[in-house]
């Protein structure tokens, strides 16, 4: 159990995700966390409105997950995978190619979000070198974009919200198009059409791929758009030669009321991100995925081979507790507890809409997003939430709500309660100045 002295240390050396060693936030001690709950030091129980950033669709401590990873633990927790291979690799592998979008049939295992965006963009540059075109190497993307911190993944992240002023030496430069304004559920607008024509028909020549989060773009703005977007993103892919990546590393796994957002606009990559809730946020684990036209492009090219081989990938121990979340996401009905979740969150956010307050509010699968019209001080925003028993993380301007996919109805409405009561009560959350929290 933490003491004092402990978290004192906390917050002088340890840093946490985007936070000061000068001037630290301040940070709540968990002990422990089962189904929806997580049990804080001091023994308040809050009901999970984040899934632990998208990742535990399932809830803590699910028995047969937990039974997946001793399981496996009892054989072997890692094994190189350099020259070895092992059942819990491949049986992963058998059913990821089985559920995601046709064609994606090779399968690179790697340790993180990030690093499978490093390797989809890699898979890109090695696809085109192999071919012997040599102009194809920059990458297309859309504003409000969010592909992780490395710095491959920064350099396609949104320009303004990232990091790209800071780091503008160091990173690459791609291709920014305008972010789609054509909504979920609507067609594509003439705007979006001619912004994604004329990228594709100037610049086809020396863009490698075009890399989208299809349908919600997730830390970059919590954005949900048509999924005729990417339906024509696909099509101009195919007219001028060029390679689509999807990072499902948000949206897969049932998250947006389909088992990948690639299955909305019913098209398939050539690449794919897989990460974040594949493991049902056991551990972690992350996979690119892409057809046989690029993996054998790519291994009969000069290198031969994918240059690419972390340490740890294809983990056993997260390997098996991945193919137990998706065998259990297939017999716990996932489609009909996200469509539940929907319902639930329109049915109790909708009325936000009107408050003086909310900028927007959009709901998709189990995603609820309330966009208020200035900037939340995060500090004080979720130390009211705590008090409120509920655990919610908004950064800049975006309340959101991603819940395990398991939670019922009356956790789901108190969660939405708390949203309410925190607009309600005073003008204390909301700031001017856009801090660097998530
Ligand atoms: C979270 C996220 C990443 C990065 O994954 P990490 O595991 O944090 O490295 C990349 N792309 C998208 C869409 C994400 O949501």
């Amino acid at each position: 159990m933490l003491n004092k002295s402990q978290l004192a240390f906390d917050a002088k050396h340890i840093w946490h995700p985007y936070t000061s060693l000068v001037d630290p936030l301040p940070v709540y001690p968990v002990v422990s966390a089962s189904g929806v709950h997580i049990k804080l030091k001091n023994g308040k129980e809050l009901v999970d409105g984040m899934s632990s950033w998208w990742c535990a669709i399932h809830g803590y401590g699910h028995p047969i997950l937990n039974k997946a990873v001793t399981d496996q633990l009892s054989k072997m927790s890692h094994m190189m995978f350099g020259g070895i291979t092992h059942e819990p690799a491949v049986s992963l592998c058998q059913k990821l190619v089985e559920i995601t979008p046709s064609g994606l049939d090779k399968i690179f295992l790697c340790d993180s979000g990030s690093v499978s965006v490093e390797v989809a963009i890699k898979m890109a540059f090695q696809y085109w070198h192999s071919l012997g075109n040599t102009k194809k190497k920059k990458l297309m993307t859309v504003r409000k974009g969010y592909h992780g911190d490395t710095f491959g993944a920064m350099a396609v992240c949104d320009p303004e919200s990232g990091m790209h002023h800071m780091f503008h030496t160091m990173l690459s430069e791609h291709l920014f198009i305008d972010e789609p304004t054509s909504l979920f559920g609507e067609p594509l607008n003439d705007i979006d059409l001619k912004n994604l024509e004329r990228a594709f028909e100037h610049n086809h020549t020396t863009i490698a791929a075009c890399i989208l989060e299809p349908i919600v773009q997730g830390a970059g703005g919590m954005r949900m758009y048509s999924s005729e977007y990417v339906k024509k993103a696909k099509e101009l892919c195919l007219k001028y030669d060029v390679l689509l990546i999807l990072d499902e590393i948000a949206t897969g796994f049932g998250r947006t009321g389909k088992l990948f957002a690639a299955d909305h606009a019913a098209i398939s990559p050539d690449v794919m991100c897989l990460g974040k809730s594949l493991t049902g946020g056991m551990m972690t684990l992350a996979g690119t995925l892409c057809t046989e036209k690029v993996a054998h492009t790519i291994c009969n090219g000069e290198a031969g081979v994918l240059m690419h081989g972390p340490t740890f990938m294809a983990n056993p121990l997260a390997c098996s507790v991945a193919l137990a979340s998706i065998n259990l996401l297939e017999t716990l009905d996932w489609q009909r507890n996200v469509d539940r979740i929907e319902h639930v969150l329109i049915s109790e956010l909708d009325d936000l809409k009107m408050h003086e307050r909310v900028k927007d509010v959009r709901v998709l699968g189990a995603i609820g997003v309330v966009e208020c019209h200035q900037s939340i001080d995060v500090a004080a925003i979720q130390h009211f939430f705590v008090e409120e028993g509920v655990w919610i993380r908004p950064f800049r301007n975006l309340i959101y709500l991603m819940p395990p996919y398991i939670m019922e109805k009356k956790d789901l409405k108190f969660l939405c309660q708390a949203i309410k009561k925190s607009l309600s009560i005073s003008n204390n959350f909301m700031i001017q100045r856009d801090k660097h929290v998530i």
